[in-house]
């Protein structure tokens, strides 16, 4: 069994008494919020729920309710039994990091990504939804779940930064069905969106240092910008938006947002007007969706530069 209907997710969910949830690492908007409301969700219908991430949470992300229970690889009591490892927004079985060494239980995954290597004993895949906080909000619905003003909340916050505050082509009338229905439980988009881009005056700084790094490549069609070793050590984990400064330019198809992780390794972020960035990822084992993809090379910046080039 690996693809699973919503009817055998929901048999699945109502025989399992003791379930772990886990995310992917460096864990997204839609990843930490996904999670926290199907917490929620889980604890509302009886059931004993732990979360763990093999990864930190970053700290914009600590206002949402229920944030301070995830628990590290580390701190987790991994001797209590299981029933299941349920998987939110993760598309392959490394991607969990060691949770999936550690966990021995029945694997189930609720994913998005058209990527999806199909690992989990069960896998609910909706490749049409924009986020994993897409389906949650439907499941919750479709199953009358009652959704919480925080649960309302994080699956916002969990399915307006998958697709771009509504502006990137996953955008469908579900998606903005689905985000109206949390909007109507009480999540307050201003406020979320305060909270998910407000920056600080150092990082600004920092900002128009990198933009210095930003370089054209294929007549303007391939834009890249970098973030180096000394960038990266201020910056921590927290990355997102700085590719959305040359997407929108005009001639640009592809934008990539190149990570110097450590010397050796290079962290790619994809995004596209058209092309299959995905199938750009897998090449170097990663992947994502048509338009947003990501993968490791293990390279040197500049290097990794070069070989990603010869491929698009
Ligand atoms: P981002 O550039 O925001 O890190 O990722 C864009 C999309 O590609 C996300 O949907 C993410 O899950 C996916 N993605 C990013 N990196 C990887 C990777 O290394 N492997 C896989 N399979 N997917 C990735
Ligand atoms: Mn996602």
């Amino acid at each position: 069994m690996s693809k699973i209907t919503i009817n055998q997710l929901h048999m699945a969910l109502s025989e399992a008494n003791s379930i772990v949830l886990t995310v992917h690492i460096r864990p997204d908007g839609d990843a930490i919020g996904s999670m926290l409301a199907f917490y929620e969700a889980l604890v509302g219908q009886g059931k004993q729920v732990r979360m763990v991430v093999d990864d930190t949470i970053p700290e914009k992300f600590s206002f949402l309710s229920y944030a301070d229970s995830i628990q590290s690889v580390d701190a987790f009591d991994w001797s209590q039994p299981v029933d299941m490892l349920l998987v939110l927004d993760a598309s392959t079985y490394e991607r969990i990091g060691r949770v999936g060494a550690l966990c021995s239980a029945p694997i189930f995954n609720i994913d998005h990504h058209i990527s999806n290597t199909e690992f989990a004993q069960g896998l609910y895949l909706r490749p049409d939804f924009a986020a994993t906080g897409e389906i949650i909000t439907d499941l919750c619905k479709k199953w009358n779940w009652p959704i919480t003003e925080s649960m309302g909340t994080s699956l916002y916050l969990a399915i307006a930064t998958d697709c771009g505050f509504f502006k990137f082509s996953n955008t469908t009338f579900n998606t903005l069905e689905m985000a109206s229905h949390c909007v109507k439980a009480g999540a307050r988009p201003n406020i979320i969106s305060e909270r998910i881009e407000a920056v600080s005056s150092e990082r600004l700084e920092l900002t128009k240092e990198v933009m210095q790094t930003i370089s054209f490549y294929k007549h303007n069609t391939v834009a890249i910008i970098s973030l180096e070793r000394k960038h990266m050590i201020i910056l921590g984990d927290d990355t997102d938006g700085f590719v959305d400064i040359i997407r929108n330019v005009d001639t640009v198809d592809i934008a990539i947002l190149l990570k110097a992780e450590s010397d050796n390794s290079t962290r790619v972020s994809l995004r596209s007007k058209g092309t299959d960035v995905n199938r750009i990822a897998a090449h170097f084992g990663g992947g994502g969706h048509i338009r947003a993809a990501g993968c490791t090379i293990h390279m040197p910046l500049e290097e990794a530069k070069a070989v990603l080039l010869e491929v698009i």
